[in-house]
């Protein structure tokens, strides 16, 4: 039976530093404030968005929501970014993406203030995690993941890491957290061949590939930690399952996060923290 890797206690934990901070913030006259911008309604978003406002409130975060029809044009949606930059009473932007295809979403993120960059969107951010030159925030899941190996006390020094996805948003920003804590990182992608071999040899596997159960069995080894990020919905009562089919790696192998339950629910506990860390109340 696996320790299961659930991520309400790290989010406690987190969300606990999170409160000590607003606290402090809010005796110097500061309300650290979310700045959320959505394009569009998609029903992921509209979950995300709920989920961080919750969050947001319990701690003591405002929020402020701006919402965008989804054919908005490129030049209201940098109006936008331009209006939320120069509010000084918003101290992170959380801005969902994909945006819809007719946008340029390169230069909506590049127009981001750096230090507003709450999810680690602009170029600034990406160069900072990416150099290891510290400062700037990684994206939120990303950085969840890492939130959650360490809660459980699970070391990444020396360890061999397989990442299973190079998206800029999770694949690419978790291996270069990987890394910076001294694990050897492998990073697998849609071309990459023998992916059972290549995750049997590792000692945590991190999925992000977006496929419902597709890592089954065949792909583990006992005693290895897996952190599932999927987020996909299967069959026909669009069932919220992961990445790995949970019920047939679960007997194998030493450690795994569920999904739900697991990465998700970090995920907006690290953003409180960037929001409280923005408004200067964390390092
Ligand atoms: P994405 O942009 O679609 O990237 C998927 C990555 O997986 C790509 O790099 C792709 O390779 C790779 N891939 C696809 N099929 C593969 C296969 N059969 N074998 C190996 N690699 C494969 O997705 P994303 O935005 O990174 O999101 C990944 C998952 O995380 C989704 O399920 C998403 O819903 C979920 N998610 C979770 C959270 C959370 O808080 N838990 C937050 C955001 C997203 P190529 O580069 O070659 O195409």
């Amino acid at each position: 039976m696996a320790l299961i890797l659930k991520g309400a206690p790290a989010a406690a934990a987190l969300d606990n530093e999170t409160l000590k901070a607003v606290h402090l913030l809010k005796i110097r006259g500061i309300t650290p404030t979310l700045g959320i911008l959505r394009v569009g309604d998609r029903p992921d978003d509209m979950a995300y968005e709920a989920a961080a406002v919750r969050r947001c409130e319990k701690l003591g975060i405002e929020t402020k929501l701006v919402s965008l029809p989804a054919d908005v044009k490129q030049g209201a949606l940098m109006a936008q970014i331009a209006r939320l930059n120069s509010n000084e009473r918003i101290h992170g932007v959380l801005m969902f993406r994909p945006l819809p295809s007719h946008l340029d979403e390169r230069a909506a993120c590049a127009a981001l203030m750096p230090c507003k960059d709450v999810d680690g969107i602009t170029p600034e951010s990406a160069s900072m995690l990416y150099t290891g030159s510290g400062g700037g925030f990684a994206p939120c899941t990303a950085e969840a993941v890492i939130a959650l190996l360490e809660h459980y006390g699970i070391g990444l020094d020396g360890k061999n890491a397989v990442v299973v996805g190079r998206s800029l948003v999770i694949g690419r920003p978790v291996s270069m957290l990987l890394l910076a804590r001294n694990a050897t990182v492998t990073v697998c992608h849609s071309r990459t061949r023998g992916l059972p071999e290549l995750t049997r040899r590792a000692d945590i596997v991190v999925t992000a590939l977006g496929k419902a159960e597709s890592l089954t069995a065949d792909c583990f080894m006992p005693g290895q930690i897996v952190i599932d990020v999927g987020i996909n919905y299967s069959g026909e009562k669009q069932r919220l399952v992961g990445d790995v089919h949970f019920e047939a790696v679960e007997p194998i192998v030493g450690a795994v996060s569920p999904v739900p339950a697991g990465v998700g629910a970090v995920t907006t506990a690290i953003l409180a923290k960037h929001v409280a860390a923005a408004a200067g109340g964390m390092t």
